[in-house]
């Protein structure tokens, strides 16, 4: 007989095909009583198959009685009950590695994407303005200093891109890491006040909440840029959209937000700011290698064999 998994939202076609074929898959999402659903097939429902946007939480694992895994497609698992998972002794796997290069590389493209000014640039050749002036001059990323707030898989290749740029790097997380060529700093704050871009690329959690505080956007600067391609939950938002309104920081290049899909309104108006739509992983490659990732935990998991990729 075909284990049951609850896919919580849609995922990538080829996951749900996949799942389909090789299980009993039922579709949370498509679900119009959704208690009704949990009710009748919770106690027969042996994995979850979700991302890192929909999660699991505690009180959707209450009423899943028998439930072995979940697979989560995305690296960041901040979604999920992690707590309440490992009380229950519920294995989580994730997607880490796979999706770093991508990650990166739409790191650096934000970077430049800000400071060359490229969507501007984009829109005054549209608009004719170009027929009447050059557009003004703008800063570059060369020579730059970049702080990186957490050098874990997708920091490092961010850090080589940056060399890449011949940009200067150091980096800030719990710990100082041995064979790094970069300066470390444990103190956030004076990372902050000693660089020009700070990106953040730490994972969300209780003890990441709010990190990037008020007192750190300050030291940043009226020069200093911020680059967000972690969690919103990261960065106090409220200050980030004072301080940039008010000109107190230089600006801002944000992949994440909050309250997504929700953007703070205030940003839309401002020229320092470029606002993306949670897109660090979105590829075609790499959500197939992310997909697939989900689909051989999976199989894995009820195979009997050791999980490719499980969370710590
Ligand atoms: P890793 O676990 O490899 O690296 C995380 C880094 O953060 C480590 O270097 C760690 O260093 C640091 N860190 C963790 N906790 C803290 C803390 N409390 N204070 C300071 N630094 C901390 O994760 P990945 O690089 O694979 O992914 C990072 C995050 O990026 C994910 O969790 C996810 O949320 C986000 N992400 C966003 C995407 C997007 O679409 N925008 C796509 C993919 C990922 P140390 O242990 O020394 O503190």
């Amino acid at each position: 007989m075909k284990q049951k998994i609850l896919m919580i939202g849609p995922l990538m076609a080829l996951v749900q095909e996949a799942l389909a074929q090789n299980y009993d898959l039922l579709r949370y999402w498509e679900a119009d009583d959704k208690d009704a659903l949990l009710a009748a097939e919770g106690a027969k429902i042996k994995g979850i198959a979700t991302d890192g946007h929909l999660g699991a939480s505690r009180a959707l694992m209450d009423r899943l009685p028998n439930l072995e895994i979940i697979v989560c497609q995305g690296v960041g698992y901040d979604a999920i009950d992690l707590e309440a998972a490992r009380a229950r002794g519920i294995a989580v796997t994730n997607t880490p590695e796979v999706l770093s290069n991508a990650v990166a590389e739409l790191t650096l493209g934000m970077m430049i994407g800000l400071c060359r000014r490229i969507p501007q640039c984009d829109q005054y050749v549209r608009k004719g303005h170009w027929l009447k002036a050059h557009y003004p001059l703008t800063a570059e990323l060369t020579g730059a200093q970049v702080g990186i707030l957490g050098l874990g898989r997708i920091g490092k290749e961010i850090a080589a891109r940056c060399c890449a740029f011949k940009m200067q790097i150091s980096y800030h997380g719990r710990t100082q890491q041995a064979n790094q060529p970069y300066r470390y700093y444990s103190d956030l704050v004076a990372m902050a006040r000693d660089v020009d871009w700070l990106v953040v690329i730490a994972p969300g959690s209780a003890e990441t909440q709010g990190l990037v505080s008020r007192e750190v956007l300050e030291a940043l600067g009226p020069k200093g840029c911020l680059v967000n391609v972690a969690r919103g939950s990261l960065v106090d938002e409220t200050a980030l959209v004072a301080l940039l309104t008010s000109g107190k920081l230089g600006g801002a290049a944000l992949d994440v937000f909050a309250q997504e899909p929700k953007v703070p309104e205030a940003l839309f108006g401002l020229d320092n700011v470029l606002l993306l739509p949670h897109v660090g992983s979105a590829t075609v490659q790499t959500r197939r290698a992310m997909g697939q990732l989900v689909i051989d935990n999976l199989a894995a998991h009820f195979a009997g064999r050791p999980l490719l990729t499980p969370v710590a």
